[in-house]
């Protein structure tokens, strides 16, 4: 007998689901679903320190996994139904070099590096869980639509598993090659959609709504329940302090969900004393959270925000072939599917929504790969918010902030190599149409000619 269940957020249904079921909104409703738990039931330990014992076992793959060894707090299955590749060995990185770019004081900034999981992204906390309960229900093909990484994710977990096939539906605009050439090296079957990111997700459900097929996508609630534990390693990595604040770029808002989730559970439980603030980072051309809640005043409102409100901004948007346009394709979205959850986060941690430019986002993004380990450009988004929330005040120079860097730099080569190589043609291709006009972080490499004195002159030696 399980302690967890489905349920569905919204207060005035509430309506509880067995794990078995496989779901991705409330039948009766039609809202978001969470995976809930029976607390009392659940062995959670009386302080978070508990949880280090595990690190030194690197032998037992349910210890050793930087998702799994917190999983009394992600209980819904038993230890032997763990579908674990190794993921969540990430680092959180104190960076005093960008603190100081930020105006924050030294000691105060640290980064979360999500790239170094098995497929190079966060997804992978995600998809260890979505996987557990795919292989709890006997699925045997699994499907979902991505920007890239939910589809390199998903295929790594099939293709190492084994247990499933897998088969991914990508849009036909920016997709960036690291991410693609892993699905298909990886073995998913992948079909390229004629359309965006939003329509190839419009597809996969509606095809795994009437065909024997378990869908990946955020809108799976188990897959929320796996990212929860980037919290609890940021938390870990301050010896168990809440910081300040918590930075995140803002696409399809699972992130965003998962991680008010995991602080309000932690707070219920009594493990930490105080929440931290959230701060949701769209890109402007991709700014559908930002304007609802910012221009629109859209809010949690105890879980019966207005839906309306959302509708009519998606029929607009429609209406003025409205389409989210940015460099950091990973955050393109034009319309989150995780938004009520993502309000719920803004409530608990009394979070705030900004938008960055792809300038600002494709200079932060240099200068995180400057003096850390490097990310993708939606991860850049991060920095490029804290600048931001820094310059209005509401950031102070004593606060902590950890901000989460969902993605490894090698994802999207093209990008990095357009902003350093400074070559008329690929800044004309991939960077000015996106208003990128200045490289000023750029490190472009010297033409040398074929000699030893012309290296020695060139090296001012
Ligand atoms: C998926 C993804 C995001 C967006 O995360 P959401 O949870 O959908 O908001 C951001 N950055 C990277 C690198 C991603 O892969
Ligand atoms: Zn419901």
């Amino acid at each position: 007998m399980s302690s967890a269940f489905q349920q569905c957020i919204h207060p005035d249904c509430s309506q509880k689901y067995d794990l078995g079921q496989i779901l991705t909104a409330c039948p009766a409703c039609q809202s978001l679903l969470d995976v809930a738990y029976d607390w009392d039931q659940v062995p959670v330990p009386s302080h978070l320190k508990e949880f280090e014992a595990r690190w030194t076992d690197r032998r037992t793959p349910v210890n050793f996994s930087g998702v799994w060894r917190f999983r009394e707090l992600i209980s819904f299955p038993r230890d032997e139904q763990i579908v674990t590749i190794g993921e969540g060995q990430t680092i959180l990185q104190q960076n005093d070099q960008l603190a100081k770019v930020a105006g924050l004081n030294s000691g105060s900034l640290f980064l979360q590096y999500e790239g170094l999981n098995p497929s190079g992204s966060f997804k992978d906390n995600g998809m260890t869980a979505a996987s557990t309960h795919a292989s709890m229900v006997g699925a045997k093909m699994t499907a979902c639509a991505s920007t890239g990484n939910t589809s390199a994710s998903l295929a790594i977990y099939a293709g190492v598993s084994g247990l499933f096939q897998c088969v991914v539906f990508v849009g036909s605009g920016r997709i960036a090659y690291g991410k693609l050439s892993q699905a298909l090296d990886y073995g998913a079957r992948t079909l390229q959609i004629l359309g965006d990111f939003d329509d190839a997700l419009a597809r996969v459900r509606e095809v795994c709504a009437e065909h024997p097929i378990y869908l990946c996508n955020s809108v799976n609630p188990f897959r929320l329940e796996g990212q929860k534990s980037i919290m609890y390693r940021i938390l870990e990595g301050l010896s168990w302090e809440v910081p300040d604040w918590i930075l995140v770029p803002g696409g399809n808002l699972g992130n965003s969900s998962a991680f008010g989730k995991a602080f309000l559970e932690l707070k219920q439980l009594g493990l930490i004393d105080r929440i931290p603030r959230l701060a949701i980072i769209n890109a402007e051309g991709a700014d559908t959270l930002d304007s609802l809640v910012n221009a629109e005043s859209l809010n949690w409102n105890e879980g019966r925000s207005d839906s309306e409100m959302i509708r009519d901004f998606y029929r607009l948007m429609d209406e003025e072939d409205r389409r989210a346009n940015t460099l950091a394709s990973a955050i393109e979205i034009n319309r989150p599917v995780n938004l009520v959850k993502a309000l719920r986060s803004l409530n608990v941690c009394d979070g705030v929504v900004r938008s960055v430019s792809d300038q600002e986002i494709v200079d932060a993004r240099a200068r995180i790969a400057a003096s850390g380990f490097g990310c993708e450009p939606a991860s850049g988004a991060s920095l490029a918010g804290l600048l931001q929330l820094r310059e209005e005040g509401l950031i102070a120079p004593s606060d902590r902030v950890a901000c989460v860097l969902t993605g490894h730099q090698l994802k999207d080569p093209d990008l990095t190599v357009a902003y350093h190589m400074d070559d008329p043609k690929k800044r004309a291709e991939k960077l000015q149409p996106a208003g990128v006009n200045e490289t000023p972080f750029a490190n472009s490499p010297v033409v040398v000619e074929n000699s030893k004195a012309a290296i020695v002159a060139a090296l001012g030696l």
